[in-house]
């Protein structure tokens, strides 16, 4: 490289010191500057000129050479991908990925290679790691190692405020559970703001400068890695790659990732726009990730329906789910979920009628699973189901053989690697047994749709059991379901539990506090949030109490989606977008403010110019009254494609 610069020597002096490489997106408008200064490697991101990271820091540290200071740049190897995936449960049908790639190959102090490898599409910057095998004698070169640290950081302008999650200290929460992924996303903050625990923050992680969107993931983590996070911000770095906390699961292993040698890190992703539009439909997570097997069965999608958020715990028993059995199949919902203690207040034999029944009703069961184990003190059961290879086998061969469709595994609390090994190998039984999986309590997917073919969502948020938990949940309700199609629902499918129609928080629908949100509100949020089997929290009882087309829309809202098109909306504020599921639009916008919104929408693209659709929504609470009544009417597209719509204060409009 430094012999190829020499003719330039006397024209461009200050490259003989810099090893660097620029790498630009297909369209030109991304740009990435890789250098290599002082043996150190950096990065910069700029969207059309205007910064988007600055420079930021790269290199691992590993225990057999240190890829982080003292570097050779040896070579840089570019070139083009472009390729096409067909997609199931995922925000996409198809995703063409186009990318320029840059491999740059670096040599360590003690002689080692490790190649880092940086993909630019139009709005994607992705990278990673790979630690390779030299040329030497069989001996004496390892092929593993420990990754004591990871430095790559995201340097965001200062000025830039960040949409935000802490991570949580480890065994702390409910049982022991944490971290889960539940606590709050935070709006606006400054980059340098201290973590409420001290533990840095969570992917995927938003942030917004004068100029631009960037929106922070990782992406291909399974039972190689660990899942990663980022440290509080310092003035040198910025929010560097955290790895899990030592302390999780008991203490019991280091929180840092082993390798093998040649292996490759998960890969780092940053996704950059002028709008929020490619923050919304971005695929990156699942444009650089490979299927980790092949599905045994076709997994079809669905909704089903959820006794436990709203009755509890004491509904798990055989005739409270044969209600919500019914409830589904009135409905043609395809899917009841049994949550918690089946196995003691419904048993194993009356769960193969409970099965038998729901097949009887064109309905197919989900059953709950403790993850346990010794990791936490999560007491529900069926526990040790979960947590062995001949448990599993043994559980999952009688859910075929009744029949069961798939199933819910609930209290993981950890990222560390064996926590990631223990996800992968779930899935990877559950498959063989043709079993569909949800994840609760738990870490976010990490490209897994795409990864893991039964994999379905997981929760890994401040879910909907929050708003059954406390006035103070429901009231901010709005504002986490205007938050998620912007940060976790972008990168990852997302189970947060349910469409809820209750107007208060109970089994009779009389006590304990209000929703606050508006029907539409809650019906819009079955299209807002993107997850392949969705949960319709609706009860028996408040069934009987909303309007026909309420129902209507519920017996005819898709999961399968084939593409997503952003249309307005601010994190944490209000929401429109637009998915299409085979060739119908669902538009759904949402008001998490405290006013009234008007929304001017452009619908030029689904071909609905001059037309008049149907439309649900909420409208202002009548005098005296505390909940909105909701109406499905009509709404004119002029003919260039717009239609302006007023969004009542946590309320929703659904045009169809
Ligand atoms: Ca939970």
């Amino acid at each position: 490289m430094k012999q190829l610069l020499l003719p330039a020597l006397f024209l461009l002096p200050a490259v003989l010191w810099a090893e660097e490489t620029v790498l630009k997106s297909p369209n030109g408008q991304l740009a990435v500057r890789i250098d290599n200064q002082g043996g150190q490697l950096h990065y910069q991101v700029s969207l059309n000129g205007s910064v988007a990271l600055e420079k930021s820091r790269l290199g691992l540290v590993t225990d057999y050479a240190d890829f982080s200071r003292n570097l050779s740049w040896l070579d840089v190897k570019t070139s083009r991908i472009d390729t096409v995936r067909k997609m199931t449960r995922t925000k996409a049908a198809t995703s063409r990925y186009v990318a320029n790639c840059a491999d740059v190959t670096l040599r360590s102090a003690n002689g080692y290679d490790m190649v880092l490898t940086f993909r630019v599409a139009d709005n994607d910057v992705a990278y990673r790691y790979s630690l390779m095998r030299q040329n030497r004698d069989r001996y004496g070169n390892p092929m593993g190692c420990i990754i004591l640290d990871e430095c790559s950081s995201f340097r965001l302008p200062d000025s830039a405020r960040a949409f935000i999650s802490p991570q949580i200290n480890p065994m702390t929460g409910w049982a022991k559970t944490k971290p889960s992924y539940e606590e709050d996303y935070l709006s606006e903050m400054p980059v340098a703001a201290k973590s409420q625990f001290g533990e840095g923050y969570i992917f995927p992680a938003l942030f917004h400068n004068e100029h631009n969107w960037v929106l922070l993931g990782e992406t291909g983590v399974d039972s190689h890695y660990c899942g990663s996070h980022l440290k509080d911000w310092t003035g040198d770095c910025g929010y560097q790659i955290a790895f899990p906390n030592d302390d999780e699961w008991r203490g019991k292993t280091s929180g840092k990732p082993g390798l093998n040698v040649p292996g490759t890190t998960p890969w780092r992703t940053v996704t950059v726009g002028e709008t929020l539009k490619p923050i919304v439909e971005t695929t990156i997570a699942y444009d650089l990730v490979n299927p980790r097997y092949e599905a045994t069965t076709d997994y079809l999608p669905g909704r089903y329906t959820w006794s436990w958020l709203i009755w509890q715990d004491r509904s798990v028993n055989y005739d409270d789910q044969v209600r919500f059995i019914d409830l589904a199949a009135s409905l043609g919902l395809e899917y009841c979920l049994v949550d918690g203690w089946w196995d003691q207040q419904i048993g194993r034999d009356r769960m193969e009628q409970l099965a038998a029944y729901a097949r009887s009703k064109g309905v197919k069961l989900m059953l709950w699973y403790n993850s346990n184990g010794w990791w936490n003190d999560a007491p529900q059961t069926p526990r040790d189901c979960m947590n062995t290879a001949a448990a599993r086998d043994r559980e999952m061969a009688w859910l075929r053989s009744i029949g069961v469709a798939g199933i819910k595994v609930d209290f993981f609390g950890s990222d560390k690697q064996e926590a990631m090994s223990l996800y992968e190998d779930i899935l990877t039984d559950a498959n063989r047994y043709g079993l569909a999986v949800i994840f609760h309590g738990c870490t976010i997917p990490r490209g897994w749709e795409v990864m893991f073919p039964n994999y379905i969502a997981s929760e890994a948020c401040l879910a909907s059991e929050n708003v059954y938990f406390t006035e103070e949940h429901a009231r901010s309700e709005a504002y986490e379901l205007t938050m998620h199609p912007f940060v976790r629902n972008a990168l990852g499918s997302f189970d947060w539990g349910g469409i809820i129609l209750n107007k208060y928080m109970s089994r009779d629908n009389r006590s304990r506090h209000p929703r606050y949100t508006g029907d539409i509100f809650e019906l819009a949020s079955g299209v807002a949030i993107q997850t392949y089997v969705n949960c319709v929290a609706l009860t028996p009882n408040a069934a009987e109490e909303i309007p026909d087309f309420e129902k209507e829309f519920i017996r005819r809202m898709p999961t399968s989606w084939d593409e997503v098109r952003f249309l307005d909306g601010y994190p944490g504020r209000y929401v429109a977008l637009a998915r299409r599921s085979g060739d119908r639009w669902y538009i759904v916008a949402m008001n998490a403010t405290d006013r009234v919104l008007e929304l001017n929408l452009d619908m030029s693209s689904f071909g609905w110019n001059g037309s008049v659709r149907t439309c649900l929504r909420d409208l202002p609470a009548k005098k005296g009254e505390r909940f909105m009544p909701a109406e499905k009417t009509t709404l004119k597209i002029n003919k260039k494609g717009f239609t302006k719509i007023r969004l009542q204060p946590n309320g929703g409009t659904i045009i169809l």
